[in-house]
C-alpha cells in the first residue's frame, strides 16, 4: 500500500506540470518541486513521470532533443517550434494539425492518439546572437 507522502508528492508534481502551460523537463520539474520547501527526490520525479505517462495523463516528448520534456496530455491540435540554440520550446495551435490527423484517420483508418510535430530553427534572441557573431 502506498503511503500518504508518495501520493502527495505526486499530486504536487502533477500540479507543477499543469501550471507551466507548456513543457517542462525532469530537471526543471525537480528544481521547482524542491523550490517550494519540499524534499522530492529525483527518483520520485522520474517514477512519477513514468506513472503519469502510463496512465496517459502526461505526454513525453523528445521533439528532436536529447532529453525528454513533459506536458499534460490530451492536446492533439498543436505544433511546436524548437530553438536549436537555447532549446526553448514554444507551442502554437493550428487547425492544420487536426486536418492532418483527420486525413490520416480517413485515408489509413488509424485511430490517431498522439501527434508529435515540431519545427526547428532559431528563436529571435538566438537569431540575433547568430547575426552578431557572423558579423564579427
Ligand atoms: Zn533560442
Ligand atoms: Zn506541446
Amino acid at each position: 500500500m502506498e503511503n500518504y507522502r508518495q501520493s502527495s508528492q505526486r499530486q504536487l508534481l502533477l500540479k507543477l506540470i499543469s501550471e507551466v502551460n507548456g513543457h517542462i523537463d525532469a530537471k526543471e520539474l525537480y528544481r521547482r518541486a524542491n523550490a517550494q520547501g519540499n524534499s522530492v527526490s529525483t527518483a520520485t520525479v522520474y517514477r512519477s513521470l513514468n506513472l503519469f505517462k502510463e496512465l496517459g495523463i502526461v505526454d513525453e516528448r523528445s521533439l528532436g532533443q536529447r532529453h525528454y520534456c513533459y506536458e499534460v496530455s490530451g492536446k492533439l491540435d498543436h505544433c511546436h517550434v524548437v530553438c536549436q540554440g537555447c532549446g526553448k520550446i514554444v507551442e502554437f495551435e493550428t487547425p492544420l494539425v487536426n486536418q492532418l490527423v483527420e486525413a490520416a484517420q480517413r485515408e489509413h483508418g488509424f485511430n490517431i492518439t498522439k501527434t508529435e510535430l515540431y519545427l526547428k530553427g532559431y528563436c529571435p534572441w538566438c537569431e540575433r546572437e547568430r547575426e552578431l557573431s557572423l558579423r564579427h
